[in-house]
């Protein structure tokens, strides 16, 4: 059925690269092919993914200007879906663990301010359910999604929507995008993934050039178990992500010694309250500065919001300065 009614705007713009350079079929370089984009609904809100695209360019190689998507993408979606994973895992949590009707999951979701309609809730279940059925025993299915590439490279995501829930572990085929086992497990130990693991590579046909994941120790120990000698290569968003982290915090910390400097605002707004001369508009002035440089909050970690809130108090500072410089007072 169409959308009776429009998409909100997504809340977040997430640049997602493409993380091989080289060609897994004829290790040529790959080229920019284009930067597709794509709306995620999510939990945490809706997501422009701007994907970068890569393609070869040798016209002797199989997959001559063949796209290859980047690897992370389908951490976020289904090829197709325009709800995310997390949505999905949720769905399949709220039905399965804690048996809630699809009435009462959509309750649910709407609660948690994700705009979805009853009969797409519906929908999601179906294909939680069709996940989970997939089996690695269905050969015909795996040669055709591995068979045009002659081998895969492996993505390893596991979605808990909330602690205590199953975590919904997800193996994909990077070069296909398509999904090759998924699982909903209570426990997540090296020893279970590397149980996943194995099952996968047994009923491969085609080798494993690569495993892609976010690094976590246990999925980390359970590659080196389950698949020896293969490369693995952690995803760049969350590697980034992780480096930022050290610096987030700092930047926080700075924050909170900034704010303690400039307590006391109301008691000047008090002094000042009743009068309409020049003086008064002015230091109301300074106060609503003061405020607003308070409640600006950047986006971490790419804009750090202690040092936004240091470079607007200076501006407040040298302004008051410059003021008290005319007047021949110094301020205090
Ligand atoms: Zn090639």
């Amino acid at each position: 059925m169409a959308r009776r009614i429009a998409r909100p705007n997504p809340t977040e713009t997430l640049e997602v690269p493409a993380l091989t350079r080289v060609c897994p079929t004829c290790a040529g370089v790959l080229w920019s092919a284009n930067m597709a984009r794509r709306t995620v609904t999510t939990l945490a809100g809706l997501i422009l993914l701007r994907l970068q695209v890569r393609s070869c360019r040798n016209p002797e190689c199989p997959q001559y200007k063949v796209c290859l998507r980047p690897e992370a993408e389908g951490r976020f979606a289904l090829p197709q879906h325009e709800f995310g994973l997390d949505v999905v895992a949720l769905i399949g949590a709220l039905r399965h663990a804690e048996h809630r009707s699809v009435t009462e999951i959509h309750a649910e979701l709407v609660r948690r301010g994700v705009p979805i309609c009853v009969r797409s809730v519906g929908n999601l279940l179906d294909r939680y359910d069709e996940l989970l059925a997939l089996s690695c025993s269905d050969t015909d299915r795996l040669r055709r999604i591995t068979g045009k590439a002659g081998q895969v490279i492996l993505a390893i995501d596991g979605l808990q929507p909330d602690v205590g829930h199953e975590v919904l572990w997800v193996i994909r085929d990077v070069l296909s995008g398509e999904v090759l086992l998924a699982r909903s497990l209570l426990s997540s130990s090296q020893d279970d993934l590397a149980k996943l693991l194995c099952e996968v590579k047994e009923a491969l046909a085609v080798p494993i050039a690569g495993v892609v994941s976010d690094g976590q120790t246990s999925i980390r120990k359970a590659v080196a178990k389950a698949l020896k000698g293969v490369p693995h290569q952690l995803c760049h968003f969350h590697y980034l992500r992780e480096a930022a982290l050290p610096v987030y915090e700092a930047d926080r910390h700075a924050k909170v010694q900034l704010k303690k400097k400039v307590r006391g605002i109301r008691p000047i707004e008090r002094k000042v309250e009743g009068r309409d001369d020049l003086e008064a508009g002015a230091i109301r002035g300074y106060c609503a500065a003061v405020r607003s440089a308070l409640t600006d909050d950047g986006r971490p970690p790419l804009e750090a919001s202690g040092l936004k809130l240091a470079d607007r108090l200076a501006a407040v500072a040298t302004s008051l300065d410059r003021v008290a410089g005319k007047r021949g007072c110094r301020r205090n």
